[in-house]
């Protein structure tokens, strides 16, 4: 993993008055980045330290995620009326009829995109494309995985929503365009990983070519009437290799800009 430097948030571990112990409680890999639980009420360091030991419970392994999810101040995404749910596994309103997707698939999708063979034959992740930035979220999660992060939003409200929350955030490596993700982003292409944070009835082309060999898409798809699946598709030199994993509830993937 390449972790940029410099990113603001504190990381789990670094020292100061909210610097919880680890817990024992952890498997080892996860203890060295995660903060133990402590305090209540609006210490949100501690509370965000109660949502990743869920994240392990459920599953969520790869200690980078976890450090990341531990160190985004989810609260600084949602409407303030909203904050005292940030940190509870469930997606939010953001306005424009669009949602903060959970934790726990924020977690997940960004664990899949670690498993990506480039990743796992120690060449890194490489840049990633995010297709759905919604309020900036997962861009910013992404942004403490990847050296670069490219998040698209169709929606020009949303995309200056994220681009005013993420402003304190100063993550120089992460690029928010408004434009239609269907149509993936040429520019920064190939990419080690595509997330899509919405989901429609087909992957579109250009996802499958924008990705690199070795890369990996992960994306919610429609698999029957109301029913959508998360895929994950690899990129090897023999060609593309698809997996379908399980149940998502993601809002449609659309087309063109509004
Ligand atoms: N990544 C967000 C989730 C946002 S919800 C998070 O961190 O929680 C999904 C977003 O995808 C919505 O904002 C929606 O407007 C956007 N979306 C849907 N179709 C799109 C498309 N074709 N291109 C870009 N964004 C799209």
């Amino acid at each position: 993993m390449q972790r940029r430097p410099g990113f603001p948030a504190k990381l789990p571990g670094a020292s100061g008055p909210a610097t919880p112990r680890p817990s024992a409680s952890l498997p080892a890999a996860v203890r060295a980045v995660v903060p133990t639980a402590t305090g209540t009420g609006l210490d949100s360091a501690a509370v965000r330290a109660r949502m990743v030991q869920k994240l392990v419970a459920g599953g969520i392994t790869a200690a980078p995620v976890l450090a990341a999810m531990g160190a985004v101040e989810r609260h600084r995404f949602v409407d303030s009326a909203l904050g005292n749910q940030a940190y509870e596994d469930t997606s939010l309103p953001i306005g424009m009829g669009q949602t903060i997707s959970k934790p726990s698939i924020v977690a997940r999708m960004c664990e899949l995109a670690l498993g990506a063979e480039l990743v796992r034959t120690g060449a890194g992740l490489g840049r990633v494309l995010e297709i759905g930035t919604g309020c900036g979220y997962q861009a910013a999660v992404l942004s403490m995985l990847a050296p670069e992060v490219y998040t698209l939003e169709r929606v020009r409200t949303l995309h200056e929503k994220a681009r005013d929350n993420l402003r304190p955030f100063r993550l120089p490596n992460l690029h928010l365009i408004f434009g239609d993700g269907m149509l993936g982003y040429a520019k920064g292409a190939p990419y080690g990983a595509i997330i899509a944070a919405a989901g429609g009835d087909s992957v579109p082309q250009a996802w499958c070519d924008q990705l690199a060999v070795g890369g990996r898409l992960v994306a919610p798809m429609a698999v029957a009437a109301g029913q959508q699946m998360l895929l994950v598709i690899d990129k090897t030199v023999h060609g593309l290799k698809q997996n379908v994993l399980e149940p998502v509830h993601f809002v449609p993937l659309k087309s063109g800009i509004a």
